[in-house]
Formats: structure tokens, C-alpha cells, sequence
């Protein structure tokens, strides 16, 4: 992979914001909610609660040994109904503590601001905080904040391109919790010892470019960079690069290249955790797509069922065909709308027959598109070819595991070939070839 270019490759596509201007708005407390026991990268956590039990705000109901994880907490205060299972998106089955709401919201006793001096006190906070990557990747933060190379990483990126077309949660959180964003700063500069601060922004949110320019103006240690609207200029790899002109190689770790990057809305509650104890347990999304009645951006408590947020945004103005947790690029289709939000589900979108379409393939007319949009220059035509002929040795000679899955290469193929939906397999067969060996 070359980096040879100022600035990565991508696809310019609709931006859609078209709740850009829909200030946030709290949904009224559910009946109850549904909360999954995976909601980070890694393995779920398992109930530390049962059916009969009394929770309030902020109790803790789903926790794990495991490195990779984070506690789950209460979104509501009432009683647990049931722990049983849902079928979750990829198919798999996965526990969930469903909790009837007493619409009291009465906060858990355990609830309060920690006490941090140290990095160790801020990394166990940033645990019990249950926080994870909240702009999609959900990878718990703590393991983030608590790098092996502690004494190389000298930069934070934050992530605030917020590049699929859509999503505008981001956005309001930039403009409307400013200061939540600078507090979240500050501990993470004080508490891991940052020397600079990079904030990238895409060009098509100049308002929010121009607040925290403001803002951050007396802070040289911070910049706000503004981005080229080029999807996916929200990438982690990609916005490093933008940001810093640091290239995070393949099988490197931000923090290898001296970075922790974070996502705006994630660094955001940073600074709202450290000042209130309350854990994460409500999520901004964007709710759009021509099925809804009224798009708006909804601050819900985690747990809450699709149907009931789509429920406070009119109802469905047409019969949704296609339901989507995330973007359009790189969201993932849900099957029912009693799947529950997630912590780093950023948005829920539903589209009628008339958007939700499928073109058919044709042949390749080898036109190059895929290849030369590409933010890390692989070659989608030739992956997809060798992964029908199970070549995993080209596979890996064509660095398909780089591949970020960010639909780039599909949306520029003229011939309409699902060049991602084959990048995805193809790493699927590179993945069980060397569990095989
Ligand atoms: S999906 Fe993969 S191969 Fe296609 S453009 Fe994105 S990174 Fe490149
Ligand atoms: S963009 Fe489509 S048609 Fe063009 S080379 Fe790639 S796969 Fe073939």
C-alpha cells in the first residue's frame, strides 16, 4: 500500500443530512426495554441480574471477565420481566435482560462523579463507565485509553467526519454539547498525557467546524481540521492520515502510530461521565429514510425497540422494506423492528421499496473504478475473483484483510457488482484457512 497521495482516495456520494437542523430530542421512557448483552466488540457480557429484581438507573446488569468488554447498566428504573434470548443480525443468538419501566427514573444509589488522579483511575472509570467506540465500532474505550506504548502516543484524533450520508447525530453533539467535547478533552489530554489534539471534521459541516474553532481557539495544542467531503473520510485509518499524515500500516494499531483516536460523541461523554457518574445508558441516533413519517434525531435509553423509537417519529409512512442500524455504507440490515438500540447505534434508517433497491450485476467491463476509489488502493474486481476460486494465497498476496468493508468499490461499479458483499466472504474464507492451519 502506497500513501504516496496528500489525500486518500474514496467516493464522493449524497450526503443526505437532512436532519442536520433537528435539534435533539428526548423520547418519553418506554415501556420497557430490551437490553442485548452484546453491545461491544468482544465476548458478551452475561445478566448479573434476575427475573423478579429491582433496578434503577445506572445499575449494573450485564457484566464479563473478559479484556475485551464493557459492563452493561440499567437504562431504566423498574423490574427485570425475563433474561431471554434474540436472534441478532448475523444470525447468532444473544442474551438479553428485558426490564419493565416504572417511568420513575429513579438514579441507582452507586451513581456518582468517580474519583480520578490518576491514568490507572481514569482507565477503570472509562470501564465502569460501560463506554465503547459510540460512532458504530463499538471497541470498549478503556482498552483505547490504556495503550502498551503509553509513552509513544502523543496525539488524539477525534473522529467528527461523520461521512455516511444520513447520520447527524455527531453533528448535534457537536453543536449542542460543546462543552461535554472540551471536558472530555481535557481529562484525556491530563489523564494519558496528550501533547496534541487533531479534530476532523468533513467540509460539509462548516458550522460545526467554525463553533469549535472557536471554542478550542486559546488551546494551541488543539486543531480543527476540515476534511474533504469524500466518504470514508470517517475512517479510522483514513482520518488518521488525513489528520496527522501518519499511516497506521496494516496489522498496526492506532496507538503504534503514536495515536488514540476516539469518536466526537464518545469523547463527549467523557467529559458528561467524569462530571456525573451517570453510565452510558441513552444514544442520540438519527432516525431518517423515506419510510419515516418525521426524521429526527431521538436521544433514547439503550434498550429501546426500534418500533417504539419509529413509533415517536410518526410511524412509518410507508411499508419499510429495508431497516438499517447505521449508514447506508456500512450499516447492518435488521430483520425486525423489536431489535433493541444498541450503545453504538448511531442510526436507524428505513426505506420503502422505492429507495431499498437491489441492481442486478453484469459482467466486469474492467473500467478500473473500484481499484482507483479505493481509499487503500486494493483491487475489489481481482479479490472477488480469487475468493470464487478459493485462492486464499492471492487472497492474502492482495491484502483483502485490509479491507475496511466500506462499500466504496460497489457503489462506483458501473457493472453494479457487489464487490463488498465478495470482500466480506473472501475474508471470511482468508479467516477459516488460517484457524485451519
Ligand atoms: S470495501 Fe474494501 S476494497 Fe472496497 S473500497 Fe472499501 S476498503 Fe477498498
Ligand atoms: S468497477 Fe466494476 S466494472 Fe469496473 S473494474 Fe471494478 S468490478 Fe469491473
Amino acid at each position: 500500500m502506497s500513501f504516496l497521495q496528500k489525500t486518500m482516495k474514496g467516493a464522493k456520494i449524497g450526503h443526505f443530512k437532512n436532519t442536520e437542523n433537528s435539534p435533539s430530542v428526548v423520547m418519553p421512557i418506554p415501556q420497557e426495554v430490551c437490553i442485548s448483552m452484546s453491545q461491544h466488540m468482544g465476548p458478551p457480557c452475561k445478566p448479573v441480574v434476575a427475573k423478579g429484581d429491582t433496578v434503577k438507573v445506572g445499575t449494573l446488569v450485564g457484566d464479563s471477565d473478559a479484556f475485551l468488554s464493557a459492563p452493561i447498566h440499567s437504562s431504566v428504573s423498574g423490574t427485570v420481566k425475563e433474561i431471554s434470548e434474540i436472534v441478532v443480525a448475523n444470525g447468532s443468538k444473544c442474551q438479553v435482560v428485558v426490564i419493565a419501566a416504572d417511568g420513575e427514573q429513579t438514579v441507582d444509589e452507586n451513581v456518582k462523579p468517580p474519583v480520578v488522579e490518576t491514568h490507572a483511575d481514569f482507565v477503570k472509570a472509562i470501564k465502569n463507565s460501560g463506554l465503547v467506540g459510540l460512532g458504530g465500532a463499538g471497541f470498549p474505550t478503556h482498552i483505547k485509553m490504556n495503550p502498551k506504548n503509553l509513552d509513544a502516543v502523543d496525539t488524539l484524533v477525534i473522529n467528527a467526519a461523520e461521512c455516511e450520508p444520513y447520520i447527524t447525530s455527531d453533528y448535534r453533539t457537536m453543536l449542542e454539547r460543546t462543552q461535554d467535547i472540551l471536558d472530555g478533552i481535557a481529562a484525556i489530554k491530563k489523564f494519558i498525557g496528550i501533547k496534541q489534539v487533531k479534530i476532523g471534521i468533513e467540509n460539509n459541516k462548516p458550522k460545526a467546524i467554525e463553533l469549535l474553532k472557536k471554542e478550542t481557539a486559546n488551546d494551541p495544542s488543539v486543531e480543527v481540521c476540515s476534511l474533504p467531503s469524500l466518504y470514508p473520510k470517517g475512517a479510522e485509518k483514513v482520518t488518521i492520515f488525513e489528520t496527522t499524515g501518519r499511516v497506521v500500516k496494516e496489522g498496526m494499531l492506532p496507538a503504534d502510530a503514536g495515536v488514540i483516536l476516539d469518536n466526537v460523541t464518545s469523547v463527549a461523554f467523557i467529559g458528561q461521565y467524569l462530571r456525573t457518574g451517570m453510565p452510558l445508558v441513552t444514544k442520540c441516533l438519527t432516525v431518517d429514510g423515506d419510510a419515516i413519517a418525521e426524521p429526527k434525531n431521538v436521544v433514547v435509553p439503550i434498550g429501546t425497540r426500534y418500533a417504539d423509537v419509529i413509533a415517536f417519529c410518526g410511524g412509518y409512512k410507508k411499508p419499510a422494506k429495508k431497516l438499517i442500524m447505521g449508514g447506508p455504507m456500512m450499516g447492518i440490515l435488521v430483520y425486525s423492528d423489536s431489535y433493541p438500540v444498541l450503545k453504538n447505534n448511531n442510526a436507524l434508517l428505513a426505506f420503502s421499496s422505492e429507495r431499498a433497491i437491489i441492481e442486478p450485476e453484469s459482467p466486469c467491463i474492467r473500467c478500473g473504478r473500484c481499484m482507483n476509489t479505493c481509499p487503500y488502493q486494493l483491487q475489489p474486481r481481482q479479490i472477488e475473483l480469487a475468493a470464487q476460486n478459493d485462492n486464499i494465497e492471492m487472497l492474502n498476496r492482495l491484502k483483502v484483510m485490509l479491507c475496511m468493508e466500506c462499500g466504496c468499490c460497489s457503489y462506483v461499479c458501473p457493472a453494479k457488482r457487489n464487490l463488498t458483499f465478495s470482500n466480506k466472504l473472501a475474508k471470511q474464507k482468508v479467516r477459516a484457512a488460517s484457524a485451519k492451519k
